[in-house]
């Protein structure tokens, strides 16, 4: 048994051979070892209250402090369409919905939880503002049962916190997402990754961060 995630995928989205139900066991045994304290605290006390990571580059930090902080706050992550659907009647998730600024592209459950909304909101309107364009959102929760074939075992997308958006072939838009979305994750909000194949932007919103900016503003 592990008792930290051993495998270091680079990309969120790198080949897993880790089947959905063994993730819901893998989660269940680190919920089990933070509560007995067995897996050190000193992992996140590390880099609180700061970035989670310092570039787009994928890295294995990038992969699972997410994951880490997804379990330690025990967000539930849906494993099935069917658990899709009741957290959007209960109102973890909401939907993304029709938007001025940004435009979903085949996005199977086009929902999220409402502090990702709100950060997806914020973002595409000054996207929309700063290079003319509508933000394309690929991906928001995905049921651990119908994760993509090349997806990591320590995917977020479950959780309803992490969307992904396309890569604008416009250079000016690529270069105004690139930028702003390294600010906001040297700021702590977000986790944000830029994906080659297919190339696309992971970004997974960091709830209490993003809530506590939110806060002072
Ligand atoms: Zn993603």
């Amino acid at each position: 048994m592990r008792s930290t995630p051993s495998a270091t995928p680079l990309h969120e989205d790198q080949p897993s051979s880790r089947h959905a139900s063994e993730r819901g066991a893998f989660r269940l045994v680190l919920r089990a070892l933070v509560a007995s304290a067995a897996l050190s605290l000193l992992t996140f006390t590390g880099t609180a209250g700061t970035s989670f990571a310092q570039s787009l580059r994928g890295s294995s930090r990038a992969v699972h402090k997410p994951f880490h902080y997804a379990t330690i706050h025990d967000l539930p992550f849906s494993r099935t369409s069917r658990d899709v659907k009741r957290r959007l009647h209960e109102g973890y998730l909401v939907k993304l919905g029709a938007s001025p600024d940004y435009v979903t592209h085949d996005v199977s459950f086009p929902y999220v939880t409402r502090t990702t909304l709100t950060f997806v909101r914020r973002l595409a309107a000054q996207y929309h503002r700063g290079c003319g364009e509508k933000l394309v959102i690929t991906s928001a929760v995905r049921p651990e049962s119908m994760q993509p074939a090349n997806s990591s075992e320590y995917s977020v997308h479950p959780a309803g916190i992490a969307v992904d958006f396309r890569k604008p072939r416009n250079s000016k838009c690529l270069r105004w997402l690139r930028r702003n979305l390294l600010i906001i994750e040297k700021r702590g909000d977000i986790e944000a990754t830029e994906e080659h194949h297919p190339a696309h932007f992971h970004v997974v919103v960091i709830p209490e961060s993003y809530k506590e900016y939110l806060a002072s503003r």
